[in-house]
């Protein structure tokens, strides 16, 4: 006799094939698909995502949710699936459909217009529509509710829990100590040259180095595959079929580390139990968590002098230009610290101040203290006062991310988040694994990914980040490790 779960469960198996059709359909859009094709993608995408909205959001669905969650043991597995079922319900019906056609209208016209106003260098033709898809985005934030701070109903579709004081207490924390470390590196007497890393670095051989990297850490590709893309990112469709993408470009590291990026989000997603595929607990739990683990294998391992060491004579094999490259030179290169203008080729250091000025700008606007059409100014000022360079222009200013043009406004900390997240997890691992250098320089990846299937890959979104933080680490979310190891590893690379 099927119960009250099953049924459910067969419904989200429904709406989960209808969701894996279209991140197919994305997937290929962003890797493989000739141009010509855009407009019929454009439309086979919007009814899927048509027929998955309404599969979800059915009666039918509705009431096999309300008789699980009666059905359902506190604690099981099944009580995590209703719970995750019942916030995204939440999620996907607060809003009337009115709301979310005149949202989808303004994003698509948001994108065309955010395209071309960076191409032209032209933010007052954008700042209109912009400026709706705020007044839209304060009308969601009314419509899910909130206690303190209108931020905070925004962040939690990202990261649920999250709070703007909580976002408020961490960008405090990690301001000042921040931007006086970027001012001591770049008083420093030694700066790394980087200039070996730009070359003609053929892409068959970038192609080979990156898929052999992806074996030495333990992405399994006989359950994932690895194409290129413009901008990287990760996708899936099960636990058995993971997709990452990188790049291949002049700049070497772009592509080293790129993939070490997508492959830390590859790898939690394939950490998920079986049994759990195709149900929501299956996968990552947020933006942050997902960052935390993306980060961690590109900057704490990846940008190791251990894993630098271990990893270059093979990649002088792949390109001889590096052969003679010394263990330390590299090493210093690829964690050179310089303030620039652009978030995603920002390092580690610089990364979160990029992050703080949007949360900042984002507040001002939402809070009635920022009209969007003096944004450039107030941005460009940020930027002076943080990282100490001005943005010559707004395509290179306020312009640059895509994210706001199509309506996706307060999940920029979840960046930061992951940051923190990292190191918060990495000093547990180390506790538990002793000598993790000495591991990775004998190339010994599998007891670091085996502690972390074990302590969070595994769990997928069973548990709620402010429940699986804690649970892994003792403490809730905080700037404490980040800020430490931060400044130990790069005074130490800058000599200061
Ligand atoms: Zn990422």
């Amino acid at each position: 006799m099927p119960t009250a779960l099953d049924a459910l469960k067969s419904r989200l198996f429904d709406v989960n094939a209808l969701n894996a059709a279209m991140a197919m359909l994305d997937w290929d859009q962003q890797t493989y698909m000739p141009k010509g094709g855009a407009s019929a993608r454009a439309e086979h995408s919007s009814l899927l995502a048509r027929m998955a909205h309404e599969a979800f959001v059915s009666e039918e669905t509705q009431r096999a949710l309300e008789e699980a969650a009666k059905e359902a043991e506190p604690g099981t597995d099944e009580a995590a699936i209703v719970r995750n079922t019942q916030r995204n319900m939440k999620l996907r019906t607060k809003f009337p459909a009115e709301l979310v056609a005149r949202k989808s209208k303004l994003s698509a016209e948001g994108h065309e217009a955010w395209v071309t106003a960076r191409a032209n260098n032209d933010f007052q033709t954008f700042a209109p529509i912009l400026a709706e898809l705020f007044e839209i985005t304060k009308e969601e934030a009314n419509l899910l509710g909130y206690e303190n701070h209108i931020y905070d109903a925004l962040i939690d579709m990202y990261e649920e829990g999250a709070t703007h004081a909580q976002c408020q207490a961490i960008f405090d924390e990690i301001r000042g100590p921040i931007v006086q470390l970027v001012k001591d590196i770049k008083e420093s007497p030694n700066q790394p040259d980087d200039s070996f890393l730009y070359g003609e670095w053929p892409n068959d051989k970038q192609r080979e180095f990156t898929e052999w990297l992806l074996k030495q850490i333990g992405f399994d590709l006989d359950r994932g595959r690895q194409d290129t893309a413009p901008h990287p990112f990760c996708t899936g469709w099960s636990v058995g079929d993971i997709r990452l993408t990188t790049r291949f470009k002049d700049y070497l590291p772009s592509a080293l580390f790129g993939t070490l990026h997508e492959a830390g989000h590859g790898m939690y997603e394939q950490g998920s139990p079986m049994a759990w595929d195709r149900t929501p607990l299956a996968g990552g739990v947020s933006l942050g968590v997902h960052e935390s683990q993306s980060r961690l294998w590109e900057n704490i391992v990846g940008r190791s002098e251990a894993f630098i060491t271990w990893m270059l004579p093979t990649l002088g094999s792949y390109f001889p230009a590096l052969a003679d490259t010394d263990p330390k030179t590299m090493y210093c290169a690829t964690n050179k610290v310089e303030p620039s203008f652009i978030r995603v080729e920002a390092d580690e250091v610089t990364y979160n101040l990029h992050v703080m000025v949007r949360f900042e700008v984002e507040c001002a606007v939402l809070e009635g203290k920022l009209a969007v059409k003096d944004m450039p100014a107030y941005w460009n000022s940020k930027y002076e006062e943080y990282l100490g360079i001005t943005p010559r222009t707004d395509s290179e200013g306020c312009l640059q991310d895509v994210h706001w043009s199509m309506g996706s406004i307060g999940y920029f900390p979840t960046y930061t988040m992951g940051n923190l997240l990292s190191y918060q997890f990495w000093n547990c691992l180390e506790k538990d694994l002793g000598d993790t250098d000495a591991l990775i320089a004998r190339g010994e990846f599998r007891p670091i990914l085996e502690w972390l299937i074990q302590k969070i890959y595994r769990h997928g979104a069973k548990y709620p980040p402010q429940e699986l933080v804690p649970m892994v680490t003792g403490k809730p979310m905080g700037a404490a490790d980040y800020l430490a190891r931060l400044s130990q590893k790069y005074r130490s690379v800058y000599g200061i």
